[in-house]
């Protein structure tokens, strides 16, 4: 029995995370799911977006599933999810973006897995007013020891999954420092790989290439910032943000959550797409050795996504969250 916490989340989490439980639930998971909260829901329910006992289970079982949460714009508490990658030194944001059966986009071949700096640049939000409404900044840090983690992450990773090629990501011609560095840990961890082959490249030519091109690819690791934006990027040449998954991985803790955010637009609708935050949970399964379990699920998925009638609207559907969740239930035994 694998003990892990489970944190539906805000906006469509809770919708998410009914039909992802059922699902694994169903295909008999060993799984005892500790329910914790945090966000938006935490805030208004405990007065703290990030409450000590959520905290205290994340730090016993070292091992979360985790719902979107919603952050506030401008005002109000920061990132949840920033602070609990940080408390858990998640250094590795893994996110895996594949083309999918059945599922249309502009691409037919993407197989693609990013793998982004997770502690540390300018998405921490270190941030200062120097004259309070006139003139802020935001500070970059990165340090040698967290690009180490992650881009070794990535070459062990592909040479664990049987991968070709590991392409770096960074802007080291104008940020000579902070990505110069994050460049010379790559161009040195590289020479313990020979047998896969590294590249790379500055991240506005990245963009264009994506678009372009983006069958190319196979393993790429870059910082913070320009992974949040590049593997937004990546869930799009795929079919969109309902249909990718990531884990954040440390050396002694992983929490899984889908690439997408609260989306409060749709909340409550019973029209999440549950995909994402499904894939994310087969990752999970992976990571605990549950293999077999995790591709008779991505196989009933796949099947799924034949019947229109059954997928939610944002990836072509007439069905709903819970008639996918059923279909999917349906045909794990097919
Ligand atoms: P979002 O990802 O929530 O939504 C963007 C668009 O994609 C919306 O139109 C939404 O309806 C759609 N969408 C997202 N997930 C979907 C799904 N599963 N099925 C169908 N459609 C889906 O991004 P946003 O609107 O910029 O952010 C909303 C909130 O989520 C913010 O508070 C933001 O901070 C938070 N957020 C959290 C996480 C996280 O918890 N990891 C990630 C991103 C954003």
């Amino acid at each position: 029995m694998h003990d892990i916490v489970l944190i539906p989340g805000d906006g469509i989490g809770p919708e998410i995370t009914k039909s992802v439980t059922t699902i694994l639930d169903a295909a008999g998971a060993d799984i005892n799911w500790i329910k914790c909260t945090a966000g938006l829901t935490a805030q208004e329910e405990l007065g703290n977006p990030l409450p000590d006992e959520t905290l205290d289970a994340i730090k016993k079982y070292r091992l979360a599933l985790k719902g979107p949460l919603t952050t506030p714009i401008g005002a109000g508490f920061r990132s949840v999810n920033v602070a609990m990658r940080k408390k858990f030194e998640l250094h590795s944001n893994i996110r895996p973006a594949k083309t999918l059966p059945h599922i249309e986009s502009r691409f037919d071949n993407v197989d693609l897995v990013m793998f982004r700096e997770n502690t540390e640049g300018l998405y921490i939000g270190k941030e200062q007013w120097v004259k309070e409404n006139s003139h802020a900044e935001s500070i970059a840090v990165v340090t040698r020891e967290a690009s180490e983690k992650v881009i070794r992450s990535a070459f062990e990773y592909a040479k664990k999954k049987n991968r070709k090629k590991v392409t770096l990501i960074h802007k080291a011609n104008i940020l000579k420092f902070t990505c110069g560095l994050f460049m010379e840990v790559g161009e040195e961890i590289a020479k313990d790989y020979p047998e896969i082959e590294y590249e790379d490249l500055i991240v506005d030519n990245m963009a264009m290439q994506m678009v372009l091109q983006p069958e190319q690819f196979d393993v790429i690791v870059t910082t913070n910032l320009f992974g949040d934006i590049l593997s937004d990027l990546a869930s799009g040449l795929v079919g969109g943000l309902g249909l990718t998954g990531a884990a954040n991985v440390g050396d002694d803790a992983a929490m899984f959550e889908a690439v997408h955010g609260s989306a409060p637009d749709i909340a409550g609708q019973n029209v999440a797409n549950p995909i994402a935050f499904l894939l994310s949970a087969l990752m999970m399964l992976e990571h605990i050795d549950e293999n077999d379990l995790a591709d008779r699920i991505r196989q009933a998925v796949y099947l799924t996504l034949e019947d229109k009638s059954v997928c939610t609207p944002d990836i072509g559907g007439s069905g709903s969250t819970t008639a996918f969740t059923e279909a999917v239930v349906k045909n794990l035994n097919k």
